[in-house]
């Protein structure tokens, strides 16, 4: 049995395929679900009965649910109870061009990022295509209204769970599923080098997020284990592939850690690392955590990063912040329901 909102459109014309029927009927069946929200094969009244028979012993249209929802102005944080009884989490926010929801893509995370919230429940187990379509579903349906870009920035390190991301952008991204474009969607990583030569070869518009924080090795080494296994020089070697061959400009996030990576000599050192690439580098202020040592850096200190990297032509913005009254910032989501 596999869960409906988990599977591409390619897949399921392969299935009607297999069974002898039209392969249109693919469309069909996501035009139902996912534009005009049905949720029993009993009422897509253009499949004959005996193919809704043979359909619901195949599909199910199990659901994630919403456990809590925490609200502030722009921002609405919700928990989701997996089937399995896990929890993760997933954040709307309210922008000006529209809404935008960060979703999870893995229950717990392996990174061991020192500064992320995160990262603390160590990775229980990969999120289903469905269980990532879901979190976006849901919230749909909660507030009414039609989401417009996706990020894959919540729980979970999204290269890390490389097949299902993948399936998950592909059903969202469909035309005839909840069709969002390809340049609304961003998948942020913390750089798994091998995967982000597999992103170059699927041909698609996505916009990458590189979490850079620190402008050398040595300092990115104590602060994201990722860097031991691919070490930054590898890492601006892919990116460089990427957007040579995606001809993508892809975002560069720096965390604003107070006394860390926040000087003067660490921005040249930065601005000299991107020097004529196509990148933009988007500095994050970083959210206090209870348990983590790190402290946000002061504005005025940021502003001088941020001067500093302008001077010397990299373009670069500070992130506007969401959600940090009720803990649903960046590095914030946890997969605890307490
Ligand atoms: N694993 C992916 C996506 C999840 S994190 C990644 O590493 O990119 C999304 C972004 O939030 C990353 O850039 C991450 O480094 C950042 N982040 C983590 N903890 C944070 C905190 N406490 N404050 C601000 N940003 C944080």
């Amino acid at each position: 049995m596999m869960n409906i909102y988990g599977i591409k459109r390619k897949d399921l014309e392969d299935y009607f395929l297999s069974i002898g029927e039209k392969k249109f009927k693919a469309i069909q069946v996501f035009e139902w679900i996912y534009q005009k929200k049905v949720n029993s094969f009993e009422d897509m009244s253009n499949i004959k009965k005996e193919l809704q028979q043979k359909l619901k012993e195949d599909f199910d249209f199990s659901m994630i649910s919403i456990k809590k929802k925490q609200e502030d102005k722009l921002t609405k944080k919700y928990l989701f109870e997996l089937a399995d009884g896990n929890y993760i989490e997933a954040v709307l926010m309210e922008h000006d061009y529209g809404l935008s929801i960060c979703v999870s893509s893995e229950v717990g995370c392996n990174m061991g990022c020192s500064f992320c919230e995160s990262g603390r429940l160590k990775k229980v187990r990969d999120l289903k295509a469905y269980e990532m379509v879901e979190q976006i579903l849901l919230v749909e349906e909660d507030i009414k209204k039609r989401i417009s870009s996706v990020v894959i920035m919540g729980i979970g390190e999204p290269l890390d769970n490389y097949d299902n991301v993948m399936d998950f952008i592909r059903i969202i991204n469909d035309a005839k599923g909840i069709a969002i474009g390809a340049r609304h969607i961003t998948l942020s990583t913390c750089g798994i080098v091998p995967r982000i030569k597999d992103l170059i070869k699927e041909n698609i518009q996505i916009n990458l997020a590189i979490s850079l924080h620190a402008p050398n090795s040595q300092l990115r080494n104590k602060l994201m284990p990722i860097n031991k296994a691919y070490d930054l020089k590898e890492l601006m070697k892919v990116v460089k592939e990427y957007i040579e061959v995606t001809n993508r400009r892809v975002t560069m996030e720096y965390i604003m850690l107070k006394g860390v990576n926040d000087n003067e000599v660490q921005a040249s050192e930065l601005a000299a690392l991107l020097k004529g690439m196509n990148v933009y580098v988007n500095l994050i202020p970083y959210n206090e955590t209870n348990h983590i040592e790190f402290k946000r850096a002061d504005k005025t200190v940021v502003m001088k990063f941020y001067d500093t990297l302008k001077k010397k032509g990299i373009n670069v913005t500070i992130r506007k912040e969401f959600g940090s009254n009720i803990d649903a910032a960046c590095g914030q989501l946890r997969s605890k329901e307490v």
